[in-house]
């Protein structure tokens, strides 16, 4: 039973389905009726692409021969081996959690009223919207906890909308002032990695300010713990956090994600936990960052371990944490971060230069996975 239709839980069911036979019975449990990378709201942002022809029914996954239940799931035990949905109590043999992550903008006080979520669909087309509006002034995109999905994902952000206000010639009288956390751009980078990103911000006119910890918003104010800074517009990356079923469980402390190896088996024989859900500690301060493309690798590599317990093989997988992010920068032009989290003795993170092979690849990316997965 994979709870979970999203990168990763359709990156284990089609594993698992394509290594096993059809008495081994394998359903995916969403509460969403679709899939639609989360990659896509950048697209939708920059006018690309429109949601209706980029989400992709889950129910398709049925006819591979995966069932998919259309429900929210609200409890799961997994001393009895069961998960509750509305109206069902479904028992499992394996578990793969892959839930990925709550946004929480309610954690910062002033922030729904006040600003726009980058990450949250229904605001895509608003920001979309003021930005076309713009004039002149000030936006700013604040990334406003830790750790947050796709950490280049918002710089990229800031990039796209640049260069949507060269296209609207509102650009040289457009300040874009961008708030993080971190010190540096890209911490699980390397500082040099976040250094190259820093500057590519800077050719594109991107104020970066480091160690701005956001601690409320007020009409036209942000504040920060040491500060506060005026905008016009606000593009917040909120807080992120484990679903509450997971928690209620008690996969995951409050606040926190489901600790797990790279193996990603948690306390409890044959469940396991996949994707932005889990937190994989690389080193005592770098985790493995929230990505889809982790997500995927980490579902296959549950997924053939499964496959080889049901065919009482030996267990032999681990998650190789290596893979990639794209940093595209406008008018079908990407970078791209390629990635070797557990490379010895550090993680090794390259900055390969924004090109238009770059920005293929990053459609071919999506392109190929819809095509394997549904
Ligand atoms: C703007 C943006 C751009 C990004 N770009 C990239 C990129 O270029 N490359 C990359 O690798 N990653 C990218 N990411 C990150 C990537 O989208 C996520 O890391 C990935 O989706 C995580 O996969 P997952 O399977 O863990 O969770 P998800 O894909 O989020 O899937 C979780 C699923 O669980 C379901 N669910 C949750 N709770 C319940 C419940 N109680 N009951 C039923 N169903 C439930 C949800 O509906 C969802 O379908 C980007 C993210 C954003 C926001």
């Amino acid at each position: 039973m994979i709870l979970g239709g999203g990168f990763g839980g359709l990156a284990a069911a089609n594993e698992l389905r394509q290594n096993l036979s059809s008495e081994v019975k394998i359903t995916v449990i969403d509460k969403k009726d679709y899939f639609m990378m989360d990659l896509v709201k950048l697209w939708i942002l920059n006018g690309t692409r429109e949601f209706e022809y980029s989400k992709k029914p889950l129910q398709t996954i049925t006819k591979k021969g995966i069932d998919f239940i259309n429900e929210e799931i609200i409890k799961i035990n997994p001393q009895n081996k069961t998960v509750t949905t509305p109206s069902k109590e479904l028992p499992y043999d394996y578990l793969i959690i892959a839930l990925g992550v709550e946004l929480a903008p309610e954690q910062i006080p002033g922030l729904s009223n006040n600003g726009l979520v980058l990450y949250e669909l229904k605001d895509v087309p608003k920001i979309r919207d003021a930005i076309k509006r713009i004039k002149s002034g000030k936006i700013a995109m604040a990334i406003m906890g830790l750790p947050y999905k796709c950490p280049p994902a918002p710089y990229e952000a800031a990039l796209l909308i640049r260069s949507m206000l060269k296209d609207t010639g509102a650009s040289d009288s457009v300040k874009i002032d961008f708030y993080s956390p971190t010190p540096i751009t890209l911490p699980a980078g390397g500082p040099q990695v976040s250094e190259e990103l820093l500057q590519l911000l800077k050719s594109k006119n991107i104020e970066f300010h480091g160690s701005h910890k956001t601690i409320s918003i007020g009409p036209k104010t942000l504040k920060f713990e040491e500060s506060v800074a005026g905008f016009d517009l606000l593009i917040a990356v909120p807080p992120h956090k484990a679903p509450s079923v997971v928690v209620e469980a008690g996969f995951a402390e409050k606040g926190k994600f489901i600790a797990v190896d790279r193996t990603c088996k948690t306390n409890f024989e044959n469940v396991y936990a996949i994707g932005d859900v889990n937190q994989i500690m690389v080193t005592d301060k770098i985790a493995v960052p929230k990505a889809g493309i982790f997500a995927e690798g980490e579902g296959v590599t549950v997924a053939r371990n499964i496959i080889s317990k049901i065919k009482s093989e030996q267990e032999k997988e681990i998650f190789d944490g290596k893979g990639g992010c794209f940093v595209e920068v406008g008018k079908k032009v990407a970078g791209y971060l390629q990635v070797d989290m557990f490379a010895n003795p550090n993680p090794i993170t390259l900055l390969q230069q924004p090109s238009e092979e770059h920005f293929a690849d990053k459609e071919k990316f999506e392109k190929d996975r819809l095509a394997k997965w549904l």
